[in-house]
């Protein structure tokens, strides 16, 4: 007897993230330490972030807000009464064998964020992920691996305790994610949020956002989910993406062949572009955590949140919406625009210079873009201001001047700065469009090229663009493109 082999389309994946984010803070969650990443080794340190005996930590206010602002940013809840508990656990680069963390009151819960992701033609198509929980938790140590003692040549760990005790919030999702794409767009996204807010840079390469991905595959229709597993350690969105198809064709493989899959924490392998095994998961019961004692329950005042609420900026997705109802652009556009606030407002200013959306969208995704990158700056550090712009785009939508002329002069405008009307004045590149004076340009052209007027008369009709050319030429780019193709036409037809 055959059984046909089940096909990939029965099984769906069900995947949630845990991220870890680290805030901007100045100081540590618990004490005055710097957080300064890249210090040398253990200069951040004290008795309170060393967990020496007899020191009490106190909270940092700005990690309560920093923490509330992003809750109410993901539309979460937040709690009326929270507070701090111990988790325990033994590590050397956790210096008190407990981490103070958040348990069974977080700060924020119950919320969502909307991911977009563009469909193959170009629509939209948007999504909502909850967002079960948000708390706040303080970092561990770092441990550098790998040295070796120069004498016995054995091989030793270092411990740097400068990152102990740097804030994090903890943003668990609900597992409403489906593909290896969702889920990257989704961390893609909280970080916009957070550095919309200015709670967290955001970088993942420094670690300040880290993602534990929860998934397992189960057939379709199946009520039950299929026995979980984490995968840790990816430093890059599209890391998250690739680990995640790599495990569901694992895990779908592993159902198909009749082999159990261990609940358990595995690794990526970014040479190998694979998940390896790394240990066994513990259940939360392991941690025995208690409320800690040494910090008092936390109240946010109603005041105090609605203050909060005020101060919270108008957020991407909202933005993407307008960018898309409003102003006509693509979701494609929208999307690149709103990826970071800064572009954001600068193109909204310049479309409140009267710029128009598509086009300013053109030369702030393009050239000003480009220039960006290859200079290694951001939006605000360049002199071009954007009633600037918006006089540019209007200069060549008026006529005034040609496209050409435009990006001729965006690097001095970008590099110097000031009005781009006086500057096409001052150097007198307003476009010919005067017929009389363009015809006059357009006969001595012709006059002197005897020997391509006689071509083209005699059918060689491509050299037109060679008397375009030469009528450019002549007028450094200033000649109207439309009007000088008709005239041309017309004369060398004659
Ligand atoms: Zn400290």
């Amino acid at each position: 007897m055959t059984i046909a082999a089940p096909v990939k389309t029965q099984y769906e994946a069900i995947i949630g993230l845990e991220t870890h984010c680290q805030l901007s803070t100045n100081s540590k969650i618990f004490c005055n330490c710097s957080t300064e990443f890249g210090a040398t080794p253990n200069q951040n340190v004290c008795p309170v972030c060393m967990g020496l005996p007899g020191v009490l930590p106190v909270l940092n206010q700005k990690v309560l807000e920093y923490a509330v602002k992003a809750g109410l940013a993901l539309n979460c809840q937040i709690a009326p009464d929270s507070k701090f508990d111990r988790k325990q656990y033994f590590y050397p680069d956790l210096p008190k064998n407990y981490q103070i963390s958040q348990y069974d009151l977080p700060i924020a819960e119950h919320g969502w964020l909307e991911i977009e992701l563009v469909d193959d033609a170009g629509n939209p198509i948007r999504k909502r992920i909850g967002i079960t929980r948000l708390h706040m938790e303080e970092d561990a140590g770092k441990l550098v691996h790998g040295g070796s003692d120069r004498l016995s040549g054995s091989t030793y760990s270092l411990v740097d305790y400068n990152r102990t005790g740097v804030p994090l919030i903890e943003i668990v999702s609900e597992p409403d994610l489906r593909s290896g794409q969702e889920a990257a767009e989704y961390a893609q996204e909280l970080r916009r949020i957070v550095r919309y807010l200015g709670v967290s840079d955001g970088n993942m390469q420094e670690g300040s956002l880290r993602c534990d991905v929860n998934i397992s595959v189960r057939p379709v229709g199946q009520e039950k989910f299929g026995t979980k597993v984490e995968i840790k350690n990816m430093n890059s969105f599209s890391a998250i993406q690739r680990a995640i198809e790599y495990e569901i064709d694992r895990q779908i493989q592993a159902l198909q062949t009749g082999e159990r899959i261990m609940q358990e924490t595995r690794l990526w392998e970014e040479g190998k572009q694979r998940t390896i095994s790394m240990r066994s998961k513990e259940g939360s019961s392991d941690y025995r955590y208690f409320p800690e004692p040494d910090l008092v329950p936390m109240k946010v005042p109603a005041e105090q949140l609605k203050q909060w609420h005020m101060e919270l900026p108008e957020l991407p997705a909202s933005k993407r919406h307008s960018y898309e109802s409003q102003l006509g652009l693509s979701p494609y556009d929208a999307r690149v625009l709103t990826d970071d606030r800064l572009v954001a407002e600068y193109f909204e200013a310049a479309v409140a210079a009267k710029a128009n959306p598509k086009q300013a969208a053109n030369w702030v995704m393009g050239d000003i873009a480009a220039y960006l990158n290859t200079e290694k700056l951001s939006i605000t550090q360049i002199a071009l201001k954007p009633l600037s712009l918006a006089e540019l785009i209007s200069m060549i939508e008026e006529g005034t001047i040609s496209g050409k002329i435009a990006k001729d002069i965006l690097p001095e405008l970008l590099s110097s700065g000031g009005s781009a009307k006086e500057l096409v004045e001052s150097k007198g590149l307003v476009q010919i469009s005067d017929t009389g004076e363009l015809e006059k340009i357009i006969d001595e052209v012709i006059a002197a090229s005897p020997k391509e007027l006689e071509q083209y008369r005699n059918g060689k009709t491509k050299l037109l663009g060679f008397f375009v050319g030469q009528v450019m030429k002549k007028t450094s780019g200033r000649a109207d493109p439309k009007m000088t193709n008709q005239m041309l036409s017309q004369k060398l037809n004659k």
